[in-house]
């Protein structure tokens, strides 16, 4: 289906992916007006019951992709596991998908994405690609020795990695990632892990969202703190680093881009995930617009929002039973609750998230 940017209100938003993320985009586009279709292949997914409309299929199921491309006026995704062949497909089929299968199957490769940092001059942790064992016993030396190795394809949440601790360990640790093509990274020294939410619009416009402070447990993220209390030197350096990367890809929407900060302010990139990102759920409370408004507006082609912060926040996200606690939270009095009505709590499963408010110190961003 043709569409005209601006969309207008009542037009329709495809979302690949029914997860939390595709429920809180799915609320923001109600807000400005717009319907939303889902694509999801499990039943009674968390966005499918905000959305005006829900496709239960498989990815890449035709029929699926062929309502879609004829009945949204845009594409997205929530999900970066979506395969880009979808994306593609999509494409084909006369839909308009924004960020587009680019940013998609680069973020899905961390060898591929780790090359596209480089190119853009853009400083990651040193890395190996590896085929085998043998690459990773090669590999060790030029990168200090005790390394992390991790899938090159669907890691998330810290799985499908582990520690290198040396030649000796190199078949072990091969055989513990489940023997698949991997990247063998060195480890980089951070003393705190950032996280910049940017958005780029049709018109090449850039906004950022102040940085995020993140701390993780069992390779899960368990706190946000934002605007992080940072060096305005490092700031800029985020800045200009999802900047570049927007604009090297052409991109549309917002993006998550992780980020290391060293003892002396400088940042090694992590990764990028091409959507709306869990570190960016304190924007719900803490800014006037968030990141799920904002990625409506961009790919609909409306103007961005402002970014700034206008409370400090500390996101918690609710794993596993920890949502069972919804009554003492909405108790609280500087406290926002969000739950993802998931029917089943599971240990580790991300159930919902509280933001917690103060107001802004005067120094801050
Ligand atoms: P990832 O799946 O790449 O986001 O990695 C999960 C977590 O592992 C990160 O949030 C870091 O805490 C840690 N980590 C990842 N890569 C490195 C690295 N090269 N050096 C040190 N720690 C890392």
């Amino acid at each position: 289906m043709p569409a005209r940017f601006p969309l207008p209100p009542g037009s329709m938003i495809g979302v690949l992916g029914g997860g939390q993320l595709g429920r809180m985009l799915a609320l923001a586009a109600a807000r400005l007006g717009f319907d939303v279709t889902i694509l999801e292949p499990e039943p009674d997914s968390p966005a499918s019951r905000v959305a005006a409309r829900t496709l239960e299929a498989p990815y890449d199921d035709r029929e699926a992709l062929m309502t879609l491309a004829a009945t949204c006026d845009v594409v997205t995704f929530e999900f970066e596991n979506v395969p880009a062949a979808v994306v593609e497909q999509l494409e084909m089929l006369g839909a308009l998908a924004a960020p587009g299968k680019r940013p998609l199957a680069i973020a899905q490769d961390r060898v591929s994405e780790k090359q596209f940092f480089q190119g853009l001059g853009i400083a990651t942790a040193d890395f190996a690609d590896i085929a085998g064992p043998d690459d990773i016993a090669a590999a060790l030396p030029q990168l200090g020795g005790r390394a992390l190795l991790k899938t090159r394809r669907e890691g998330y949440d810290g799985k499908g990695q582990t520690w290198v601790e040396g030649a000796a360990d190199a078949e072990a640790a091969w055989r513990r990632i489940g023997g698949k093509p991997a990247i063998l990274e060195a480890k980089v020294p951070f003393v705190r892990e950032l996280s910049v939410i940017a958005a780029r619009g049709r018109s090449g416009e850039v906004a950022c969202y102040p940085v995020g402070e993140n701390r993780h447990e069992n390779g899960v993220l368990r706190t946000t703190l934002a605007p992080a209390h940072i060096s305005a030197a490092t700031r800029a350096e985020a800045e200009a680093i999802a900047t570049k990367t927007l604009e090297a890809l052409d991109y549309v929407g917002v993006i998550g881009v992780e980020l290391f900060e060293l003892h002396d302010g400088a940042l090694r990139v992590n990764e990028f995930a091409p959507r709306v990102h869990n570190s960016g759920h304190w924007t719900l409370d803490g800014c006037e617009v968030d990141q799920f408004e904002q990625h409506v507006r961009a790919v609909a082609g409306w103007p961005l929002g402002k970014t700034a912060a206008l409370a400090e926040v500390e996101m918690t996200n609710l794993l596993g039973f920890e949502a069972d606690a919804w009554q003492a939270l909405a108790a609280e009095p500087d406290a926002r609750v969000w739950l993802y009505g998931k029917r089943e709590a599971r240990a580790g499963r991300k159930m919902g998230h509280v933001n917690r408010l103060r107001p802004m110190k005067e120094s801050q961003p």
